[in-house]
């Protein structure tokens, strides 16, 4: 039988990323048509504040016709080029410029030097692990080769990032990790701290579980450490009081790269342009996608010091051609796009604007503290997770099979509001343009589906 609605072909034909595909193909889901600033519509009508700008990306909400202006006029200069064979486009040379200009550099960093354009954060991370080992080849290190990411680090989705990327689940299900790749444990406070450990404390207890794995490797076999400055996909976890301090010293004394995936954070999501800046961090290469175009293209960027720039080209010398691309990447309208959007970022002074908001978005979720599902609620910027738990006094999690944190997602949506649960933390990473208005409306909304589960837990108790 022909699918007779939008909803059923797509049902009938689409296999969906990140989707419990047995439940979809039972159930189906919804169809996004149409956005209006903070809010999307679906097939039906009906409106929904996307408090995680679509896939923690859409920082300038889902209208902003400047963006699709830029793409229009690119699309009638050149709607494509590639960067393959020493060929390159304006946009591609213009956005490159511009995101080295507003580029993180730490005091006594070594500033980013060149970009390298992909068309995803998985792709930009891809390839910052094949430069690790590019760059150690060509430096004489050829041994140091192992990466480490953490536990619950997401990098993306491909072989390698999958790998680099630290959930069980997906490794298990796809045969992952490439044997490479090794993960150190997760700096989430609120979960695995010891009674009555400090902040500091548990910074230092993760910092010399690093040092040991890196020991018990072989400081000559580890070529790099990656990091989100704030965990996303783990579940909007803030690092702890001088996580990264003591965690860098220790990548600069085995000589082991940094890279900071800032696909979530760059570009102001955590009140300064880059997570870097809110962290001190010092990388060696950066990784950004997601708001560089306001999610209005695809297009990610990896950004590399000289240091590393300088041993490719020691390395091209040798080897000739640098054997590596992507016939998209660069893609002049998604730059043309970035180009815009950073424009519109300076323009709208959309930093300014999230840091006047994020007192009351971090205000109007810490209120939920006092919620009885609530054990805690912590975020910077406009990036947040609040945990739901069993027993508020001994952060006791709810059994897995009561499905707590999807169930508040599933009443969130009834309530017109898109957020993401990770296991029972519920993540928020609203469009950077949202107002207090805004802001009080989704704060609403979660209430009313906060109460609402409670209401059914305490029925299912009863039961
Ligand atoms: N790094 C981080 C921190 C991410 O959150 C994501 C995606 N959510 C990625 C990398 C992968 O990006 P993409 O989905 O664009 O491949």
């Amino acid at each position: 039988m022909i699918p007779n609605s939008m909803r059923a072909r797509d049902r009938a034909y689409v296999v969906h990323q990140q989707t419990n595909l047995r439940s979809f193909e039972d159930e189906g889901g919804l169809l996004i048509t149409g956005g209006d600033g903070v809010y999307v519509v679906d097939d039906e009508g009906r409106r929904y504040l996307e408090a995680m700008a679509g896939m923690w990306s859409a920082s300038l909400g889902f209208s902003e016709k400047r963006l699709a202006e830029a793409a229009h006029r690119q699309m009638q200069t050149l709607p494509f080029y590639h960067v393959f064979h020493a060929r390159g486009h304006e946009p591609a040379a213009e956005l490159a410029e511009a995101l080295l200009a507003i580029a993180p550099c730490a005091p006594g960093a070594e500033p980013m030097a060149r970009v390298m354009f992909h068309c995803s954060g998985s792709e930009a991370n891809d390839t910052a692990i094949k430069l690790v080992w590019y760059y150690h080849n060509a430096i004489g290190k050829p041994a140091k080769k192992k990466i480490i990411g953490r536990v619950r680090g997401y990098h993306g989705s491909t072989v390698a990032t999958a790998s680099l990327s630290g959930n069980a689940t997906m490794h298990a299900e796809f045969d992952l990790p490439l044997p490479i790749f090794r993960h150190t444990e997760n700096p989430d406070y609120y979960r695995f701290h010891e009674e009555g450990e400090s902040e500091e404390a548990f910074s230092r207890r993760m910092a010399d579980r690093l040092e040991e794995l890196i020991l018990r490797e072989g400081p000559d076999t580890i070529g790099a450490f990656f990091a989100e400055p704030v965990q996303g996909g783990g579940g909007a976890i803030t690092p702890p009081a001088r996580y990264f301090e003591l965690v860098q010293a220790i990548l600069k004394k085995y000589e082991i790269l940094f890279i900071a995936d800032e696909v979530i954070c760059g570009f102001g999501r955590t009140g300064n342009m880059w997570g870097s800046q809110t962290y001190e961090l010092r990388p060696d290469m950066i990784s950004c996608g997601k708001a560089l175009s306001a999610s209005y293209q695809p297009i990610s960027a990896l950004m590399l010091t000289q240091r590393i720039h300088d041993a490719m080209l020691d390395q091209s010398a040798k080897l000739g051609n640098f054997s590596h691309g992507f016939t998209f990447a660069a893609h002049p309208v998604a730059c043309a796009v970035a180009l815009e959007t950073l424009r519109i970022y300076e323009a709208d002074d959309t930093l300014g604007h999230v840091r006047a908001v994020s007192p009351l978005f971090l205000e109007a979720l810490s209120r939920f503290r006092d919620h009885p599902l609530v054990g805690d609620v912590r975020g910077v910027g406009l990036f947040a997770g609040v945990e739901m738990v069993a027993d508020k006094a001994t952060r006791r999690p709810f059994a897995p099979e009561w499905k707590v944190g999807e169930r508040v997602q599933r009443a969130c949506m009834g309530n017109g509001l898109f957020v993401r649960s990770i296991v029972d933390r519920i993540a928020f990473t609203p469009p950077l343009i949202i107002r207090p208005g805004e802001i009080e409306d989704m704060a609403a909304r979660f209430g009313a589906a906060l109460d609402e589960v409670l209401a059914d837990l305490e029925g299912q108790r009863a039961a």
